[in-house]
């Protein structure tokens, strides 16, 4: 039995299936203190017998270095309780005798769109996500990038809209990525929330003048073959087209990725990217 499990700030996803992706059972929770949330998912797989491998892709600061001492601790984060807090070994001592393979949540999903989804058959992917916070995993070359800790998109500075002055709400920063363009920093500066705001609101504009700059990092850096873009705001109508026309015209002409579009995609496997991605983590090297 092939287990995997996706922590997320606000809800967990847990599942038996095969190190293909494919999903047997699914149960969905509210992610509360990290011994209620691993012990529930500890008991549920109890139940259906004794898993070879574990998946997961967790919510960071992690550390996702095997090798290292941070290896599957969760490192300084205001979540309550969960700083410091090894879910490896949480899950070594329940089972002992299982792989346990440990990913930040959006290389998880990376992972899963590249093999099974939007980027399908790509070895070079990243994919961003815009729901409380921004951040993005990456495919290179077939690897997951970690670098020292793992990538933060979410906080790379980016060039201002020509006329904003919205000060940002990253507590950190104020004004990176994930300051202008999270779900939060969208309600905090239209006064409505983001899945209230109509599409025709210049609040569409703004948002994807932010994620095509950061969608030019990507490009710049690491280039990507495609970028996909989910989570709670990037549902919004027409967004992933918006961010495309700007990020082309940014671009000016000289990326070669950028040339076979679409380039900027939605996910295909929607809700589901996160854990299918971590039960792949078994089988991904
Ligand atoms: P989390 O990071 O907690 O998993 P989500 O990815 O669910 O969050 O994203 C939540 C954010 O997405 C909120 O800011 C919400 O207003 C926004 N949102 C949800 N649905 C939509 C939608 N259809 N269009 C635009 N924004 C949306
Ligand atoms: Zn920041």
């Amino acid at each position: 039995m092939i287990a995997g499990i996706e922590l997320g700030g606000t809800k967990t996803v847990v599942a038996t299936g095969t190190a293909g992706g494919i999903v047997h059972e699914e149960w969905r929770f509210p992610t509360t203190g990290p011994e209620e949330t691993l012990g529930r998912f500890i008991n549920w797989l109890r139940e259906r017998g004794t898993p070879t491998a574990i998946g997961v892709g967790a919510f960071g600061p992690l550390g996702v270095n095997p090798g290292r001492e941070n290896y599957g601790r969760l490192l300084a984060t205001p979540k309550p309780g969960w700083s410091g807090f090894s879910i490896i070994e949480a899950l070594a001592a329940a089972f002992p005798q299982a792989r346990v393979v440990i990913e930040t949540d959006v290389n998880a999903a990376a992972l899963a769109e590249a093999r099974l989804g939007a980027a399908k058959g790509l070895d070079d992917v990243a994919y961003i996500t815009i729901g409380t916070g921004i951040g993005a995993g990456i495919l290179s070359g077939g690897r997951l990038i970690h670098g020292a800790l793992h990538p933060e998109v979410g906080h790379i500075k980016v060039a201002r809209q020509a006329g904003d002055d919205f000060a940002g709400v990253c507590p950190f920063h104020g004004d990176c990525l994930e300051g202008l363009a999270s779900g939060p920093s969208m309600a905090a500066r239209w006064g409505t929330p983001a899945v209230d705001l109509p599409e025709n609101h210049p609040a569409w504009d703004t948002e994807a003048w932010y994620l095509a700059q950061g969608a030019l990092s990507l490009l710049g850096i690491v280039a990507p073959a495609k970028i996909i873009i989910g989570g709670g705001v990037s549902q919004a109508t027409g967004f992933h087209l918006k961010v495309e026309a700007l990020l082309k015209n940014l671009a000016a002409g000289y990326f070669i990725p950028l040339q076979d579009g679409p380039y900027i995609v939605a996910p295909a496997l929607g809700q589901q990217a996160g854990i299918i991605g971590a039960l792949l983590l078994t089988s991904h090297s």
